[in-house]
């Protein structure tokens, strides 16, 4: 067994990120570049006015206040260049490039307009209200570096400089077998000893929260003849597969035999951690990932938020150090570790007048998706630690997803 910062740190030396492509602009927020973006001009293009307001010389007002004849407009979007001479001004609205001469811009409501002239109520000086050409970026600059993420904001500058489409790393497909004869569709008639497979659309939902849409879902019984086809199946065709179910030691887990039958190398088969203690992650040759989760739903999930969404994020171009997203948060009130492993304790977020914290959730187990569907994600009690006070910080990972 090794404890889960090790299990991380294999996971993030293996993966490496997928090939990339190129996606059009209204497609892409979320990806990661895998190029460098530079501005195709400087930004702004021109001297800017930042106000609705005239352009003046400065030097003409210092001493104020002072009319000057108004001599023309130049609104955002025009293109006339009106030039302001010195003892004249003109008429300038936000966004406008600055007339030829003018080096300074009055606002509104420092003026009175008085039709062909306009009153200068306050004193200027050099530069007043002018974004200068450039000084967001010069022409050539890297604006956004390969590997960041997009957000809207990213999306839009990638839009200011001119792009329609960027390159950036593609998403992995992924295959979900939930193994467990006990299993049967939640639409299908179950008998009592039987159970609905739950797993499947809970990982499902899951990939879909980290972007995922190339999915494939099937359950495979308790056989490892048709475990061992099946996975080759989805290996051939995947770059993960995520099985869920039959990875420990009893009679008919046959997940571990399965994935060494097809030629998997298993890089680690035990974490300590609870839920979750038989996680088993395996590899093939050209970044292909297998991922072996034990079949109660909460340690699915918290496996899947601990190991398997990091891989996720790694293959999607995101940095090494960037693909586990943990925040540091208060506690609401105590938690406990009784276990030997890292406990992951359901967690509930909660704003209160002290900010942001976050609440253990009581379950029943690692079963119980009625607590699991009331929490944000998990708090974690690292191994060692008995009890962690209220106010002390823990290290919480959302299962909603944070960029
Ligand atoms: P296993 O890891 O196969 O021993 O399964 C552990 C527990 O999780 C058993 O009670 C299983 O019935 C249950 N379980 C396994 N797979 C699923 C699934 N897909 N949906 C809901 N429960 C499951
Ligand atoms: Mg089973």
């Amino acid at each position: 067994m090794i404890a889960t910062e090790k299990a991380l740190k294999i996971i993030l030396e293996k993966v490496r990120p997928l090939k990339a492509s190129s996606l059009p602009l209204e497609k892409v927020l979320g990806y990661c570049l895998a190029q460098d973006i530079r501005a195709d001009r400087d930004l702004p293009p021109t001297d800017r006015s930042a106000m609705d307001g005239f352009a003046v010389q400065a030097k003409d007002l210092t001493d104020c206040p002072r009319e000057l004849p108004l001599v023309g407009e130049v609104a955002a979007g025009s293109g006339v260049r009106p030039r302001v001479s010195a003892g004249t001004c003109v008429r300038i609205l936000t966004g406008a490039s600055v007339p030829p001469g003018a080096d300074a811009v009055v606002k509104l409501e420092e003026t009175q307009d008085k039709g062909e002239s306009v009153k200068f109520l306050v004193a200027t000086k050099l530069g007043k209200n002018i974004r200068k050409r450039g000084e967001e970026v010069a022409k050539g600059q890297v604006v956004l570096c390969k590997g960041t993420a997009l957000n809207s904001a990213g999306i839009g500058l990638c839009a200011s400089v001119g792009k329609t489409a960027v390159k950036v790393y593609q998403r992995p497909s992924i295959a979900v077998l939930c193994t467990g004869r006990e299993l049967r569709e939640p639409g299908e008639k179950v008998a009592p000893h039987q159970l609905r497979n739950s797993n499947g659309p809970a990982l499902i939902a899951a990939l879909e929260g980290a972007g995922i849409c190339r999915i494939k879902h099937q359950i495979v019984p308790d056989d490892p003849k048709i475990l061992a086809t099946k996975l080759k199946a989805a290996v051939a065709k995947n770059d993960m597969v995520i099985l869920t179910g039959g990875v420990s030691v009893g009679k008919y887990d046959y997940v571990p035999e399965a994935v060494r039958k097809i030629g998997a190398k298993v890089l680690f088969h035990g974490v300590a951690m609870k839920p979750g203690k038989p996680q088993l992650y395996a590899t093939l040759s050209g970044n292909r990932h297998i991922f072996g989760l034990p079949g109660n739903p909460l340690s699915v999930l918290t496996g899947f938020g601990e190991l398997v969404l990091p891989a996720i994020r790694r293959l999607s171009g995101f940095q090494a150090n960037e693909c586990h997203v943990t925040l540091k948060l208060p506690l609401a009130t105590q938690a406990r570790n009784k276990t030997n492993r890292a406990a992951f304790v359901l967690g509930k977020l909660i704003w209160s007048s002290k900010g942001l914290q976050v609440a253990p959730l009581k379950s029943c187990g690692s079963a119980d998706l009625v607590a699991g569907a009331q929490a944000d994600g998990v708090l974690q009690v690292p191994y060692g630690v008995k009890k962690v006070s209220a106010g002390e910080l823990v290290t919480f990972t959302p299962w909603r997803s944070i960029p």
